[in-house]
């Protein structure tokens, strides 16, 4: 019998300059029949000066301006809405990608800092059954452009003023939607794009860009060796086993110690603490007895415990910790010396926690947000 071969529907997302090394930057402009120095005046133009519009290339003839956004500048992103909430200072981006997929990213401007969340897959597949991503599945992984787009959508927004006086894109966290591990190639080129000094990149320094795992071992090892010191948060939520297990279903792969063994290595290789993220789910993991084992597990490494509120997805049996339980877990974590914080919750009023808004669209089309802006 003659097997049939279905085609995969899936296009891939069209390449986009910042899919590429800078060495291949050079090579693709040539291909284009460019001399290879436009690599760089590209690179000045889309990470220095976030301007992707070849009109306002001025340094090279509109002509060839023109081929070269044709060839490696395609539309990645289209916006499909902007909702803001904290007086206009957090605002959340929902994102169209060339295959109709929805992806989401977040801007938290502070007194001293902005801060971009962004999403690193369309979904996720690593099944925690309190976030709203894991919930959806894994539609797919997003190519290194398609997040970078996210960075440069972003710095750009800043430097115009949309959230109050112009001010530079400080800081990234990769909170948003997916497990930024589980792509990795594209993750990687994507944090080199951020840290590379201008024009290579957009020049934040690896310091300013956190990126949280729910524990990937085999990924925090590779990260380690690539001479980028990004600082890591890992998404422990519990330090016993068997309900890691459950909360955390790749615990069953990489277990409580193992993962924490390669935080302290990665610690110990860059110099950077990491941070330890625990949703406080009540009573199921905030009890005093396990912040009594996670304060014993922690008072010697270099980690701070970031407590976050449970945003409870629609339809959750699950809700947040009572304030006097998430009290005594802060007491008890400090009675060990451990640094520990209540993450502020930016953004709650618009879902702010992890694939939300992209998950509201899928489940309901009713609007209940404030919607400041319509595209595409
Ligand atoms: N996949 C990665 C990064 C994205 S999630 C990870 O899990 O670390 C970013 C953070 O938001 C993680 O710590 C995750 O556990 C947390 N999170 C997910 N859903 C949440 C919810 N409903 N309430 C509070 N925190 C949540
Ligand atoms: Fe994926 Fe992180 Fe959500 Fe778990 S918490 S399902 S790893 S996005």
């Amino acid at each position: 019998m003659p097997t049939i071969e279905i085609s995969p529907l899936v296009k891939k997302p069209p390449r986009h300059f910042s899919d590429l090394s800078p060495e291949n930057r050079a090579i693709a402009v040539t291909e284009l029949g460019e001399p290879a120095f436009r690599a760089k005046q590209l690179a000045n133009h889309y990470f220095g000066r976030h301007n992707e519009t070849p009109e306002a290339w001025s340094d090279i003839s509109i002509d060839s301006a023109t081929k070269l956004a044709t060839g490696l500048f395609p539309t990645l992103l289209t916006k499909v809405r902007s909702v803001t909430c904290d007086g206009g200072t957090t605002r959340k981006d929902l994102w169209k990608l060339h295959d109709g997929v929805l992806v989401e990213s977040v801007l938290m401007r502070y007194p001293d800092r902005a801060t971009l969340c962004i999403s690193s897959q369309a979904g996720c597949g690593m099944g925690c059954p309190f976030c709203a991503t894991g919930q959806a599945g894994l539609t797919r992984n997003l190519s290194a452009g398609e997040i970078t787009a996210q960075v440069f959508a972003a710095s750009r927004a800043m430097e115009l003023g949309e959230m109050g006086a112009p001010m530079r894109l400080s800081n990234i966290v990769f909170m948003g939607m997916g497990e930024p591990l589980a792509n990795y190639n594209a993750v990687m080129r994507t944090i080199r794009n951020i840290t590379a000094p201008t024009p290579d990149g957009f020049g934040i320094s690896a310091r300013s860009v956190t990126l949280s795992t729910v524990g990937l071992v085999s990924g925090i090892e590779k990260l380690m060796e690539e001479g980028v010191p990004v600082t890591l948060a890992i998404s422990l939520h519990t330090p016993d086993d068997e309900l890691r297990d459950t909360l955390v279903p790749i615990n069953t792969r990489w277990k409580v110690r193992e993962v924490l063994a390669a935080a302290d290595n990665y610690a110990t290789q860059t110099g950077r603490r990491y941070s330890i993220e625990y949703a406080m789910i009540r009573e199921i993991n905030d009890h005093a007895w396990r912040a009594d084992l996670l304060g014993r597990m922690l008072k010697s490494r270099a980690a701070h415990v970031n407590l976050i509120p449970l945003n409870p997805t629609p339809g959750s049996k699950w809700t947040a910790s009572k304030p006097e339980d998430e009290k005594k877990f802060v007491e008890v974590l400090e009675s060990y010396g451990v640094p520990v914080t209540v993450r502020d919750t930016r953004g709650r009023e618009i879902d702010g926690a992890c694939g939300q808004l992209a998950a509201a669209e899928k489940v309901s089309k009713r609007n209940k947000f404030k919607v400041l802006s319509t595209e595409g």
